[in-house]
């Protein structure tokens, strides 16, 4: 009998500076489920969320130098299965265009993609 392989999903995290401290607090709580997946996320983010849990994380440049469409462009190749993503709704980014960018990719590839603590949790505690 053929077992298949399971393939490990890629979890792409990134957060608005206001949302750092929230994103970081998240990925301790969920470092174990976390440490299942593939990781990467925009440059400050990785990073932080790196130094914090020790996992390893893909960086990719950070948001405002194109972080974001650099994201969206893997996830449009089928390489990012998930996305976090806590935005900032108090802010104006000077990169708006770019993480509306991100916003759309991921309604036109169906891609789970959660905006907010509450539905990262749903995503994860789901997803396998
Ligand atoms: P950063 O980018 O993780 O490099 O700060 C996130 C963003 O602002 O989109």
């Amino acid at each position: 009998m053929q077992t298949k392989k399971k393939k490990i999903k890629t979890v792409a995290l990134i957060a608005h500076d206001n949302k750092k401290h929230d994103i970081v607090n998240w990925a301790l709580q969920n470092k174990e489920i976390l440490a299942e997946y593939k990781l990467c996320g925009t440059g400050t983010t990785s990073k932080l969320i790196s130094e914090a849990t020790g996992l390893d994380v893909k960086g990719y440049f950070s948001g405002p130098m194109g972080g974001d469409l650099q994201i969206g462009a893997k996830a449009a190749e089928g390489g990012i299965d998930v996305i976090i993503f806590f935005w900032d709704p108090l802010q104006a980014q000077p990169h708006d265009p770019d993480v509306k960018a991100l916003l759309r990719i991921a309604v036109v590839y169906d891609i789970p993609i959660a905006t907010n603590r509450s539905t990262a949790n749903l995503i994860l505690q789901n997803y396998k």
